[in-house]
């Protein structure tokens, strides 16, 4: 797919933006350098101006329109697993962007509880209303296991250095075509046992019924409460998110920048 068909200069682009002080200069600077047309409905570019968590806004925004636009994401506080430049490489962004091929793409996870379907781009997870989460899981039509704790997140390889990572899961490549179940606080006993992290390839789903119908979701940075869940599935989407990529940072930096390294 042609996604800049008019060329940059003519480009439709939309802007998602923190609104603090260094944010808005940046967001101001990228006005000046696209020479485009600012479009928020029909946008080829969507830029991403803050952190990992402004791409989930923008991932949200253009739900519906997902695999039609390009995101190009600029991070304003430390180097984040979405934000591929940072303020000081607009120049060199913009040339990446007039060379219209340098990409990366990242998976979605799709949901379908009930008849509700959606997407997210780091994970679902579903909690018992002000009591323990009780839950059979399943892989496909094959039980697994019945777990009983605080709730289950289930995470695609660029989640899973969000939540999926305080809950003691693996970080994965994100080139993987993967999705990972993890356990929150579960409560273990001899007579349920659990096994966690688990992860699936993109040829099988996961399916959790909970024994209670009335359980609280959440997409990424959605919150829902549903009354009614019979089944919730999950499995990684074939749609995916296309980023403009920046080559010099790759996974193992982003890894070490963000968790390692002081500074
Ligand atoms: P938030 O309260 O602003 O904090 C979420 C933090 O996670 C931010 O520092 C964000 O980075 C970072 N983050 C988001 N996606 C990431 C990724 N794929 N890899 C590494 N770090 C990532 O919440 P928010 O901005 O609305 O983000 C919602 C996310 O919070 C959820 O998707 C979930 O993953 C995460 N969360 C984590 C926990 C936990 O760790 N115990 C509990 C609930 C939710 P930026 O600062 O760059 O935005
Ligand atoms: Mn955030």
């Amino acid at each position: 797919m042609l996604y800049l068909e008019v060329g940059v200069d003519g480009m439709r682009y939309w802007i998602i933006s923190k609104t603090d002080e260094i944010s808005n200069d940046v967001s101001r600077r990228v006005k000046e350098l696209a020479m485009g047309v600012l479009d928020e409905k029909n946008p080829e570019v969507v830029f991403s101006i803050g952190g990992d968590g402004t791409v989930l806004d923008v991932i949200e925004r253009y739900q519906s329109m997902i695999n039609q636009i390009l995101i190009v994401s600029i991070h304003t506080g430390n180097l984040g697993f979405y934000t591929e430049f940072l303020p000081n490489e607009l120049d060199e962004m913009f040339k990446l962007l007039k060379e219209e091929k340098s990409y990366v793409n990242y998976y979605l996870l799709e949901y379908e509880v009930n008849d509700i379907k959606g997407y997210a781009l780091n994970e679902i997870t579903m909690s018992g209303i002000g009591r323990m989460l009780k839950a059979e899981v399943y892989i496909d039509h094959t039980y697994l296991m019945h777990t009983r704790g605080n709730g289950i997140c289930v995470s695609t390889p660029t989640g899973s250095t969000a939540y999926n990572k305080a809950l003691g899961g693996a970080i994965l490549d994100n080139k993987l075509k993967a999705i990972q179940l993890n356990l929150i606080a579960p409560f273990e006993t001899a007579g349920n046992k659990v096994i966690y992290p688990v992860v699936l390839s993109d040829a099988h789903e996961f399916v959790i019924k909970p024994d209670e119908k009335h359980i609280d979701l959440s997409f990424d940075r959605r919150f829902i409460s549903l009354e009614n869940v019979s089944s919730i599935k999950v499995r990684l989407s074939q749609v995916c998110v296309k980023f403009l990529k920046n080559e010099k940072h790759d996974f193992a930096h982003r890894i070490h920048k963000t968790f390692i390294a002081r500074n």
